[in-house]
C-alpha cells in the first residue's frame, strides 16, 4: 500500500459572538481537515489544530510534509513520524511543524484501523468504551449572571465536571466569578479552572490562596508555557493541582514537565502534540510518574474523536475536554455526531479507524480555499 495524496482542506466558520479568554478572542471557528489518500482507495482522516495560523499550517502540510510522504506505505506511521519530525527539524520540533504533522499521524492511525477492521482504541489495546468528559465553557462574554446560568446547564444536562475560564478579569473579579459558579453549581460537581498563561507565578498563589474554599479540582495553565520552573514553584506551592499541555508538544515537551513535576496532569491534544502516536507515548511516561492525562479538545468532533481514541486506551485518563460552546464543527461536521450519555461520558466512535464520517454538506458550507 502507498500513500498517493495528501489533501487539506480549511473550513472556517464565523461567530456571532467571540469567545473571550485571557490571552485574547476567538472571532471564528476553524479547523484544518487533512486528508491521506492511498493507492488502494481508503482515505484516512485527520485534523490539524489551525492555532490561528492555518496559512502556516497548510503551507507545511503542502509544501514540506507532503513531499516527505508520497509512496510511503502508511501502516508504517513510527517511520513515516520520524521522517516529518527529521524533516522539519530546523523549523519544527514545535507549533506550526508539529501541528502539521499530528494531522497526518492521525489521518495514518485512521488508514490502519480501515485497513484492519477495528476502531483505533482497541488497536491500542482498549481499556474503557466511554470516557468521562467535562463540559469546557465559561468565556468573559457573559456577566455573572449568565455565567452562572451556562454552568448550572451543563449540571442539569447531567456534567459532573464542568471547567471555567479565568485570568482575563483583575483579581477581585476572577475570584467573584469562581464564587458566583461554586453557588451554582453545588458543592458534588468538579470544577476546573482555566487561566489560559495569563498569570504571573506570585499572583497565581496569591489567588488560589484565596480560592482554596471554593474546591478547585484542577488548575489549567496558570503562566506561560516557556516557565517550567514557575510551574513547579506554583505546583509546591498551592493546594489546587495544576495541570498544563495544550501548549506542549511531542513526547520532549511533555518530558520537561514530567521531569520538574511542574504538573499533575498533562494535557495532551492529539490534533496539536505530535497526533496519535506521540499522545501516547506521553500517556505511558505520565503512567510511569503516577501521573494523569486530561487531553486537551477544541475544535471539532475529529479532534475528539482521536483524543477518545487515546483516552480509551489508557487506563489514566480522567478526562476528555468537551468544548460546550456553539461549534458546528462538533454538532455538525459528521453523518453521526459523537454520543454524549446523561452523565457526561462520551462514547468511543466504534466504526473502523477514528469511526467518523464526514457530514459532505457541513464541509462544503464553511471550505474557504487558500
Ligand atoms: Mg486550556
Amino acid at each position: 500500500v502507498k500513500i498517493v495524496d495528501l489533501e487539506t482542506v480549511y473550513l472556517s466558520c464565523p461567530l456571532e459572538e467571540p469567545l473571550v479568554y485571557a490571552r485574547g478572542e476567538a472571532r471564528s471557528r476553524d479547523i484544518i481537515l487533512v486528508l491521506v489518500h492511498t493507492d488502494v482507495g481508503l482515505t484516512g482522516i485527520g485534523e490539524c489544530h489551525p492555532a490561528d495560523a492555518p496559512l502556516v499550517i497548510t503551507a507545511v502540510l503542502e509544501k514540506g510534509i507532503k513531499a516527505c510522504i508520497l509512496g510511503e506505505d502508511p501502516l508504517f506511521i513510527e517511520r513515516i513520524w520520524e521522517k516529518m519530525y527529521n524533516n522539519s527539524l530546523e523549523y519544527g520540533r514545535k507549533g506550526a511543524a508539529i501541528i502539521a504533522m499530528s494531522g497526518v499521524d492521525i489521518a495514518l492511525w485512521d488508514i490502519l484501523g480501515k485497513m484492519t477492521n477495528l476502531p483505533i482504541y482497541k488497536l491500542l489495546g482498549a481499556y474503557q468504551e466511554k470516557v468521562r468528559t467535562y463540559a469546557s465553557g465559561g468565556y468573559y462574554h457573559s456577566k455573572l449572571e449568565g455565567l452562572a446560568e451556562e454552568m448550572s446547564g451543563y449540571v442539569r444536562e447531567g456534567f459532573s465536571a464542568v471547567k471555567m475560564k479565568m485570568g482575563k478579569a483583575d483579581f477581585r473579579a476572577d475570584i467573584e466569578r469562581v464564587k458566583t459558579v461554586r453557588e451554582a453549581i453545588g458543592d458534588n460537581i468538579d470544577l476546573i479552572i482555566d487561566a489560559n498563561s495569563a498569570w504571573s507565578v506570585p499572583t497565581a498563589i496569591r489567588i488560589m490562596k484565596k480560592l482554596e474554599k471554593y474546591d478547585v479540582l484542577f488548575l489549567e495553565e496558570p503562566v506561560s508555557p516557556d516557565d517550567i520552573e514557575g510551574y513547579a514553584k506554583i505546583n509546591a506551592t498551592i493546594a489546587v493541582p495544576l495541570a498544563a499541555g495544550e501548549n506542549a508538544f511531542t513526547r520532549y515537551g511533555f518530558r520537561d514537565l514530567i521531569q520538574a513535576r511542574a504538573v499533575e496532569i498533562l494535557m495532551p491534544d492529539a490534533t496539536w502534540c505530535g497526533g496519535i502516536s506521540e499522545s501516547k507515548k506521553i500517556f505511558a511516561m505520565a503512567g510511569a510518574h503516577n501521573m494523569l492525562c486530561a487531553p486537551h479538545s477544541f475544535d471539532s468532533a475529529i479532534s475528539l474523536a482521536a483524543n477518545l481514541h487515546v483516552g480509551a486506551s489508557a487506563s489514566n485518563c480522567s478526562f476528555v475536554e468537551l468544548d460546550r460552546t456553539w461549534n458546528p464543527f462538533i454538532s455538525d461536521l459528521l453523518t453521526e455526531p459523537i454520543y454524549i450519555d446523561g452523565e457526561g461520558y462520551a462514547r468511543v466512535p466504534q466504526k473502523l479507524g477514528l469511526g467518523l464520517e464526514l457530514n459532505e454538506e457541513t464541509v462544503d458550507k464553511y471550505r474557504i480555499e487558500i
